[in-house]
């Protein structure tokens, strides 16, 4: 049997009558926007994350940008982010009117590298944008300082990270505001698109919550162009159902990596670097080859799945030509786009499937 990048039939069979229960109570209500049901999981996932708000919206991409709206983000203001992430981190920033402005990554942990922010700060940065990548924070106390210095906000893509801790501190409790995304391979995933942006901040709460209502302050009343981005109740009813497994999935997925680490030392491939002071969730676990078309074909061959993520950065992509960068503007991400290959690490593999796969990238050693 192979073993697959996610494994959402089998996660499902877990909890398919919680989620049937949670479904039929939906319909027995037929509210289906904000209801109870998406107050509770704002509740839930801010306490989980440390934050005193969450405001839940239709996919992680709206919640990026419907932060970067609410902190004050707009036409003619830059924010600094990466270009080794999902194309959304910066989508959001041109969605919202702004110019993304790139900084490097840092080879060992693939998030932001500060000193790079350093460079890429100008008059007009408005805010920078950070990903938790892969499932581990950035380098928050460097970034939050520079913010501090220059007086912008910080806004977190937490997409991967739901779960992460950094030095004690969940990632909710870090930045103007973080936000999350429940895009069914996550590892809190709906059946469907979601996301939620989570603030310490009550003005930025206020205005989110205004902002994927269409920009409605009281009832018929707009203060402010928004959008059309809720959660949907069916979505929150089956999260609520799925973060109460959070817990221990996210510690099956560190169980896994901890086996791959053992596994795969001194072998062919660079095992992922855990920073220390990070509470790592892996979302995903991501090694690094020069050899990885070979890596990649023994896996196959040994009915492994792999993924690249990814496989060319945001700099270089068409869409974002306008921008004006040029390949080798960003030497790490660029090096990271050719070497990184993500393996199977969700909970639904078993301790003899991380074997295998461990088994089949040491075979690869004898080929590359
Ligand atoms: C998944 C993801 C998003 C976008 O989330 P959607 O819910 O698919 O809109 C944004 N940023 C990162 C880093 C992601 O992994």
């Amino acid at each position: 049997m192979s073993i697959q990048m996610a494994d959402l039939r089998a996660q499902h069979r877990e909890i398919d009558e919680e989620i049937q229960a949670a479904v039929d109570g939906v319909f027995e209500r037929c509210q289906f926007i904000l209801g109870e049901n998406v107050v509770a999981l704002e509740h839930e996932i801010a306490r989980l994350c440390g934050a005193k708000y969450g405001v839940a919206v239709a996919s992680g991409t709206d919640a990026i940008t419907i932060a970067l709206v609410a902190v004050g983000v707009g036409p003619g203001d830059e924010v600094v982010t990466t270009p080794f992430t999902f194309v959304a981190t910066t989508e959001s920033v041109v969605i919202a009117g702004a110019r993304p402005v790139y900084a490097d990554i840092d080879p060992e942990t693939f998030n932001i590298d500060p000193t790079a922010i350093h460079r890429a700060v100008t008059p007009k940065t408005r805010a920078i944008l950070p990903v938790h990548l892969y499932g581990q924070c950035a380098n928050t106390e460097a970034i939050m300082a520079i913010a501090a210095e220059r007086g912008v906000p910080v806004v977190f893509d937490g997409a991967q990270a739901i779960g992460a801790v950094r030095n004690g501190r969940k990632i909710g409790e870090i930045g103007d505001a973080v936000t999350l995304s429940f895009f069914p391979t996550k590892n809190l995933g709906g059946c469907g698109d979601g996301g939620m942006i989570l603030t310490n901040d009550e003005a930025i709460a206020a205005a989110a919550k205004s902002l994927r209502f269409h920009g409605m302050s009281e009832s018929y009343t707009y203060g402010r162009v928004g959008f059309c981005s809720r959660l949907d109740e069916l979505q929150a009813a089956i999260l609520r159902v799925k973060l109460s497994k959070l817990d221990i999935w996210n510690e099956r997925r560190r169980r896994n990596a901890a086996l791959y680490n053992e596994a795969l030392s001194g072998g062919p491939v660079h095992s992922p670097v855990e920073d220390p002071g990070n509470h790592h969730i892996y979302h995903q676990y991501t090694v690094r080859t020069p050899n990885r078309e070979t890596v990649r074909a023994a896996l196959k061959d040994a009915g492994v799945g792999s993924a690249v993520y990814y496989p060319a950065p945001l700099h270089v992509q068409e869409a974002y030509a306008f921008l004006g960068y040029k390949e080798g503007d960003f030497p790490e991400a660029e090096r990271a786009s050719r070497e990184v290959l993500s393996i199977p690490v969700h909970p639904q593999i078993s301790d003899d499937q991380v074997k295998r796969v461990a088994e089949a990238l040491a075979g690869a050693k004898k080929i590359v």
